[in-house]
């Protein structure tokens, strides 16, 4: 059952297509490095679209119909957007759940230390990193530093042609030997994972800060372009990220290297799949979420009510909530848990099962199940509705494939698709293979996000 490589079914103009994507998705990888700044942008872009704040709505007591294009947003990490169907809720909605956390660095809340003239940042790791993928190569520090009055101050630096960029440094080769004999996961340890922010002391200081002149003209510094002071830092998000553009890969331009593709690249095309839709039979929805590398805990998290309310204030604004009606419409939902897959690596073919990996190029990949050691944790999706799903992939030509994460017993993962599958709706996870995933640049095939886009679309079409 070998599934055919995408790109040599296209036409002229389905490449012109996938080349618009590639360029759209692009520059939303480059505008949103964080959940922040995910959301900020998806805003913007549904905004431009015609989506309006479901809570402007309900406050102004404006009653939605089918059509209506609506926005939820909490603590601006995660976000719903609906697009209000033809048929009632209680019937369900066909919803594209991703999320937009990456693994990264995050700042730590007592972070700034100097040693040896040379000023830090002390982070901890967020989500599966392989530390040492992280030292020696250009970063940038994302996020914001909120002041005790409330003031949200924005940080972006390392990403424009002018900005510096942070650090993280590694031992010379000359001197590693004992390094070099290190298991991986101790090459580099979690608590050296520092950044470098400076190396110029102020001078002029009083007798008693000269030994910490370093960090003080690192303070001034922050005073001046941030008005914040060293305790501000308490109440600050700083994500340490991989600076850079997200680029083309490859001498034929097939494929994009970047930071945060997983899940970005689901969340990208779920989102313009739903900008697609107009006067959807079901209500479409698209859902993207924070948390999901930590086990989608907290407010922001799969796990919380965020979506379950969501609903609830959806239905209220069309005039139609109870809460039988609202477990109905849950219940009733169909949803494609749109989250990467492991593409196949034929330098590390043996953490694979080839008949069941997910190869570059052969289009969206449909994973029945998760999980690791005898499918623990997983969703395992009905058989019946992955029936569905295959049947309206192949009625609209997209190119699928089916894959799970590596060989039995050799690791494995989870998604936000059981958390979902609670309410009783039918879930399946779905979504574009990545190679070096986690790393701080994953590889995709242009062909698989495009193929992933048309798969989304086809699903708030039918499902
Ligand atoms: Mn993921
Ligand atoms: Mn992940």
């Amino acid at each position: 059952m070998e599934r055919r490589n995408a790109w040599l079914t296209y036409t002229e103009a389905e490449k012109k297509e996938l080349e618009e994507l590639s360029i759209a998705y692009r520059h939303f990888l480059d505008a949103g490095k964080t959940e922040r700044e995910c959301v900020a942008r998806i805003i913007e872009e549904a905004e431009a679209a015609g989506y309006v704040s479901l809570k402007e709505k309900l406050e102004n007591g404006e009653q939605l119909k089918a059509g209506d294009k609506v926005y939820a947003v909490e603590m601006k990490k995660i976000i719903a957007l609906f697009q209000i169907g033809q048929e009632p809720l209680e019937k369900g909605m066909n919803i594209l759940g991703a999320h937009i956390d990456s693994p990264r660095l995050d700042v730590k809340q007592n972070p700034l230390y100097e040693d040896a003239d040379m000023a830090y940042l002390d982070t901890h790791y967020y989500g599966g990193v392989k530390k040492y993928q992280w030292v020696a190569l250009p970063l940038a520090l994302h996020g914001v530093i909120v002041k005790k009055d409330g003031t949200v101050v924005d940080v972006n630096v390392g990403e424009a042609d002018e900005d510096p960029i942070v650090y993280i440094t590694d031992l010379l080769p000359h001197l590693a030997g004992k390094q070099m004999e290190k298991n991986a996961a101790m090459v580099i340890e979690g608590e050296n994972l520092d950044i470098l922010i400076g190396s110029q002391p102020l001078s002029d200081l009083p007798d008693e800060k000269k030994k910490e002149a370093v960090k003080e003209n690192i303070l001034k510094i922050l005073k001046e372009k941030y008005d914040v002071e060293e305790e501000d830092f308490l109440s600050a998000e700083l994500e340490v990220v991989p600076a850079g553009k997200a680029r083309e890969c490859g001498l034929d331009r097939s494929m994009i290297a970047a930071y945060g593709q997983d899940d970005r690249v689901c969340a990208y095309t779920s989102f313009a799949a739903l900008l697609d839709m107009e006067a959807p039979k079901r209500t479409s929805c698209c859902l993207l979420t924070d948390k999901e590398e930590i086990g989608s805990v907290g407010a922001t998290g799969m796990q919380s009510c965020f979506f379950e309310n969501s609903v609830a204030e959806l239905m209220e604004a069309c005039g139609c909530y109870s809460d039988i009606a609202l477990r109905r419409a849950l219940r009733n939902s169909r949803m494609l848990s749109s989250d990467v897959s492991a593409a196949f690596d034929p330098a590390f073919a043996d953490a694979f099962e080839k008949k069941n990996a997910a190869f570059m190029g052969r289009g969206i990949v449909i994973n029945k199940f998760t999980g690791a050691r005898g499918k623990s944790g997983s969703n395992d999706a009905n058989a019946e509705y992955v029936a569905c799903i295959r049947n309206i992939f192949d009625t609209h030509n997209i190119a699928f494939q089916t894959a799970e994460l590596g060989k039995v017993d050799i690791g494995g993962g989870g998604t936000i698709a059981f958390i979902a599958a609670l309410y009783g709706m039918e879930v399946i996870d779905s979504g574009v293979a990545v190679l070096s995933m986690h790393a701080p640049w994953e590889v995709t095939s242009k062909a698989d996000v495009y193929e992933a886009m048309k798969a989304y679309k086809a699903f708030l079409l039918e499902a």
